[in-house]
């Protein structure tokens, strides 16, 4: 998510642009949820399985789904991005470079810097967990 601009992501989603591509992949794969096969009758989701491409997105990057198995998706995500901060431990504020344990915060929605009472994004801190695991 290199590129992910949440202004530029709010826009883009009420673009005619998008709204032409959520219509050609719900054609494509057959108006039927792409994770449990039920039919949709025009009200369906477009997940992305990623950002990289925003605004110029593959078909492939997207998946047709119902609202039930797009809350799922995401449960499931927000899962996996949890146990990639529990497995840290510790996270050092990007603000006052203290060292965080951030065990406590897995649950609540708003990380705050218990040293110099920044609010830190969960997203950022996941990306900069992906960073430093690649070094
Ligand atoms: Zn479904
Ligand atoms: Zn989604
Ligand atoms: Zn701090």
């Amino acid at each position: 998510m290199s590129k992910f601009n949440r202004k530029f992501y709010e826009e883009y989603l009420k673009s005619e642009k998008w709204k032409e591509k959520r219509k050609e992949i719900y054609i494509l794969r057959n108006k039927k949820c792409e994770i449990c096969k039920c039919k949709l009758y025009g009200h369906y989701h477009i997940h992305h399985k990623t950002y990289k491409r925003l605004g110029e997105e593959r078909n492939s990057d997207l998946i047709l789904l119902c609202e039930k198995c797009h809350i799922n998706i995401h449960k499931e995500i927000k899962q996996k991005n949890n146990k990639k901060i529990k497995d840290l431990k510790f996270y050092s504020c990007p603000f006052c470079l203290n060292k965080i344990n951030i065990n406590k915060f897995l649950n609540t929605g708003k990380i705050r810097c218990p040293f110099c009472n920044s609010f830190i994004n969960r997203l950022d801190m996941i990306k900069q967990i992906e960073i430093s695991k690649k070094r």
